[in-house]
C-alpha cells in the first residue's frame, strides 16, 4: 500500500475492495504461462512496470479494466501478456473462425509497435497464438489472405477493420478479449462509431480492456457503455 500511495496507483471497482491485491514485484509470480514466462526473460523485462504490476494480474484473472497511465509506461505488455494467455486457454480456432484477440489502436504505427510486442510473447507459442495487422495505407488483399488463414490475434485500426468486416473477410464470431489502446487519441480521431459498430456487434460474453491518457467524459461514457463493472487501474497524475 505504502509503495501504491508513493507511486500515485489505484486499483478501485464500484462496491469492492481490492486492498487484498498485493502489489507483485516478479512477472514469476503472476501465474502466467511458462511458455509466456519464457518470451518475458528473452525480452529481458526483469521487473513489472506499475501498470503491469496493478494491471496484469487483474486482467488475468478475467475482469474487465479501465486504465488510464501515460504514454511509456508499459501498457503494451500489461495487455498483450493476459491477451495470449487467453488465447492458449480457449478452444483452438475452427475453420472460417475469426480471431479471439482484438487490439484496436489510432495509428498504423502504434499497430505496429503493438503486434511486434505480441510477436515477442509469442515466440515460444507462435504455432498456437499468431497475430496479424491490419492498418490503411497497405495492400489489402494481403492482410485479407492473413486473416482467413485464421489468425488468434488482430491489432487493427478501426476503419481498416471495419472494411474487412464488411467485404467478410474476418469475423468477429470468436472474439472474447478485446482492448481499446489510446481510447482517447481514437476518439480524437474521429473512431468514435467504427468503435462502436465493433463493440455492440460482439459476442456477448467478452473481455474488454479500456486504456486511455485521459479521462474526458466521452471515456467515461463509452467505458459506461461496454464494460462490465470493470476495475479502475491508475498509475500516475490523471487529467480529464
Ligand atoms: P505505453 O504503451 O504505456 O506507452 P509501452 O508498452 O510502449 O508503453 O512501453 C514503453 C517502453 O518500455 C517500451 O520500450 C517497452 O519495451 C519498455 N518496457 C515495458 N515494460 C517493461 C518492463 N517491464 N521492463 C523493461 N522495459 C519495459
Ligand atoms: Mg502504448
Amino acid at each position: 500500500v505504502e509503495t501504491r500511495r508513493r507511486l500515485n496507483i489505484s486499483v478501485e471497482a464500484e462496491g469492492e475492495d481490492f486492498v487484498t491485491i498485493t502489489p507483485i514485484e516478479s512477472f514469476v509470480d503472476m501465474n502466467v504461462h511458462a511458455q509466456i514466462q519464457q518470451d518475458i526473460v528473452h525480452k529481458g523485462y526483469d521487473k513489472p512496470t506499475p501498470i503491469q504490476a496493478q494491471g496484469t494480474p487483474v486482467a488475468l484473472s478475467g475482469r474487465d479494466i479501465l486504465g488510464c497511465a501515460e504514454t511509456g509506461s508499459g501498457k503494451t505488455a500489461a495487455f498483450a501478456i493476459p491477451m495470449i494467455q487467453h488465447c492458449l486457454e480457449s478452444p483452438p480456432l475452427r475453420r472460417g473462425d475469426g480471431p479471439m484477440g482484438l487490439i484496436l489502436a489510432p495509428t498504423r504505427e502504434l499497430a505496429q509497435q503493438i503486434e511486434r510486442e505480441v510477436r515477442d510473447f509469442t515466440r515460444t507459442s507462435s504455432k498456437e497464438v499468431r497475430s496479424t495487422i491490419v492498418v490503411g495505407g497497405t495492400n489489402m488483399g494481403e492482410q485479407r489472405g492473413d486473416l482467413r488463414s485464421g489468425v488468434e490475434i488482430v491489432v487493427a485500426t478501426p476503419g481498416r477493420f471495419i472494411d474487412h468486416l464488411r467485404q467478410d473477410n474476418t469475423k468477429l464470431n470468436r472474439v472474447s478479449f478485446v482492448v481499446l489502446d489510446e481510447a482517447d487519441r481514437m476518439l480524437d480521431m474521429g473512431f468514435e462509431e467504427q468503435i462502436r459498430e465493433v463493440m455492440r456487434s460482439l459476442p456477448e460474453d467478452h473481455q474488454t480492456l479500456l486504456f486511455s491518457a485521459t479521462m474526458p467524459v466521452e471515456i467515461e461514457a463509452l467505458a459506461g457503455d461496454y464494460l462490465n463493472k470493470p476495475v479502475r487501474v491508475k498509475v500516475g497524475q490523471v487529467s480529464t
